[in-house]
This record gives structure tokens, C-alpha cells and sequence, in this order.
């Protein structure tokens, strides 16, 4: 599938205003839908988005503050109402899956789909989640409570058939599969058919790090490296550097040199502090180290195409430019 697509729900720290709503994501990407943190509000955002509640299958929490993951009870609880049956996969803190039991006990409601609940490791990568498509991790960030950012890696596809070029060979299944696995074939004969000669190479895989809140990781590049795209919080300017510091917070500097440092093709910020009432100045920063660096803009999409994987962005919802 030549997909890669990002929708910004939210991309504030703390607290909502009426232009701004905290940390969401909904990532599509091979033939698969999650939700990356789920801030209050998160439900509305996703009809505001036109994304059907009924697409989500996994949502991934990074930490338990509650801009990350306060909208998330009322949207299972919509999922409830809605008469879902699907199953719902959920990864995060392991003290989540027992704060979502107790909410739905104190309203006396239970949720009639399945829910299966992965407790995230804050210590070490893992993977959470594989298809025969991708592949989902899971690695630590330092935030001044346990917290994980998310690694999304495409697997390699199979390798493309050229019609034209097995056009009356009368190839059979298991040959066509071998060709798409990359093997040479035997002719009627006994010689070799060269593989390279019947196909073409498979896509490049698409990757994506979500880097929710920490501070700046000195060996990032060991858990992800060469992303298409990088998300990392940029809560301050570099004025403000002590305070990202008190609150293990990051800078825009962070963000970059965390770009640069596991090579990254493009850089997407966001978490701002409500301090700012546009990101002109978060942006120049982050430039002056990263170039190919993008706000996360709340209402935006975010896409890449195959060969350029150059970040294009437009906007699906129209949202107030100021208070
Ligand atoms: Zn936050
Ligand atoms: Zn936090």
C-alpha cells in the first residue's frame, strides 16, 4: 500500500484551550490504524477528522500525565454505546489497565467488546505489536515519570512481479511465490531463470518514531535510526531551557539534535507550552539545527509518498488561530 498518513488531533502540553487540545495521533500505515496517546477531548477530535471510531484497532499510551491519556475511558465507553464487538488493543503503563477497570466500576458500565491490555516495559525496547506487515515498539524515554515513545517499522514487501515479462511461461502458484520471494526458477530445460529478470525490488518500508514527553536522549540512535519521520515534543524555546530541564521537558535544540543524532528524514514538533500563541520562534530553532523540521499542526495530515518521502501536510480541520 503506498500509505503513510499522520492525522494531528492534538498537539499541546497540559492544558486544553479553545485552538488547542493535548497529545493525539491517529497513524495509518500498512493496512493497520492506531491512536498514539489519547488527551481529553480525543473522541470529538476524531469525528472532527472524519475518522470513524469503529477504524481503531490498537492505541498506544505513552505515560500516565493525564494530557496524554484523559480522553481515553469516554472513548471506550462511545466504542461501548456504538455496540462495538471488535476487539480493542491496548498498550501502555501497566497501572492503566486497573485505572480503566476502576473508572468503569465507578459509572457502573462495562465495556462490551474485548479489551486486551499489553503493559509497556519502561526500561528496555520491545515489541509490542507484529503483523506481516509491521512491526510496533516499544522504548524508553526519561520523563519525570516512567514513560515510552513508539517505534512504527514497515516490514520489507515481496518483490514485484513484471507481467510482461512472465507472459506465456505458465507459471504456477508456489513459482509465482518463489519469484515474489526473491528466488530464481528452473525452465523447462533445466537452466536457471534469473529472478532480477522476472521482478522488480520491493518498496522501501515506511518508519515512524513517536517521541512523546522526555528529555533529550543521548543514545536514541539505539532504538530507531533512519526514520522517514521523527515526532519529538519541543515543549520550550531554548529561552526557557532550565525549565525544560526541571520537568524533564525538551527544547527545540533537543528535538533537532535528537534528528540529526538517529538520522531522520524529516522532524515533526509539537507538545508546545500554552505560552506560545504562535510556533514561529519554536520553528526557526529547530530549523537552525534540523532543516526539514514541520510543526505538528492540530487539524493537519500528515502524508508521505514512496519515492520522495517528503513530508506533505494539509489541513482537515479549521481550528481557531487564537484565543
Ligand atoms: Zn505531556
Ligand atoms: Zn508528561
Amino acid at each position: 500500500m503506498e500509505h503513510f498518513s499522520l492525522n494531528i488531533l492534538g498537539a499541546s502540553s497540559a492544558i486544553p484551550l479553545a485552538n488547542r487540545s493535548p497529545t493525539a495521533q491517529f497513524l495509518s500505515m500498512a493496512d493497520h490504524y492506531f491512536l498514539i496517546d489519547c488527551g481529553e477531548g480525543t473522541q470529538v477530535k476524531l469525528r472532527q477528522h472524519n475518522i470513524g471510531l469503529s477504524r481503531i484497532e490498537h492505541i498506544l499510551i505513552s505515560h500516565l500525565h493525564g494530557d496524554h491519556f484523559y480522553g481515553l475511558v469516554p472513548l471506550l465507553s462511545s466504542l461501548s454505546l456504538l455496540e462495538r464487538q471488535k476487539p480493542i488493543y491496548i498498550y501502555g503503563p501497566p497501572a492503566l489497565e486497573e485505572g480503566i477497570n476502576q473508572i468503569m466500576a465507578l459509572s457502573n458500565s462495562r465495556l462490551n467488546f474485548p479489551l486486551h491490555f499489553h503493559p509497556t516495559d519502561p526500561n528496555k525496547k520491545a515489541l509490542i505489536f507484529e503483523s506481516d506487515r509491521i512491526e510496533v515498539f516499544s522504548f524508553p524515554l526519561s520523563h519525570s515519570i516512567d514513560c515510552t515513545g513508539f517505534y512504527f517499522k514497515e516490514k520489507l514487501g515481496p518483490r514485484k512481479i513484471i507481467k510482461a515479462a512472465i507472459d506465456g511461461l505458465n507459471l504456477s502458484v508456489p513459482e509465482l511465490r518463489a519469484l515474489k520471494q526473491g528466488k530464481n526458477l528452473k525452465g523447462a530445460n533445466g537452466e536457471v531463470l534469473l529472478n532480477e529478470n522476472f521482478t522488480l525490488p520491493p518498496l522501501e518500508p515506511f518508519s515512524y518514531a513517536f517521541c512523546s514527553d522526555t528529555q533529550l536522549i543521548k543514545h536514541l540512535h539505539r532504538y530507531f535510526q533512519n526514520t522517514d519521520l521523527l515526532y519529538h515534543e519541543a515543549t520550550f524555546t531554548e529561552e526557557f531551557r532550565n525549565l525544560a530541564t526541571r520537568t524533564k521537558h525538551s527544547t527545540t535544540k533537543d528535538a533537532a539534535h535528537s534528528a540529526n543524532l538517529t538520522a531522520t528524514k524529516n522532524l515533526l514538533i509539537g507538545h508546545f507550552s500554552v505560552r506560545y500563541k504562535n510556533f514561529k520562534q519554536l520553528l526557526i530553532e529547530a530549523q537552525e539545527d534540523f532543516e526539514a523540521t514541520y510543526i505538528a499542526k492540530e487539524g493537519f495530515v500528515y502524508t508521505m509518498k514512496r519515492k520522495s518521502r517528503n513530508l506533505e501536510f494539509s489541513r482537515i480541520v479549521t481550528v481557531p488561530e487564537e484565543e
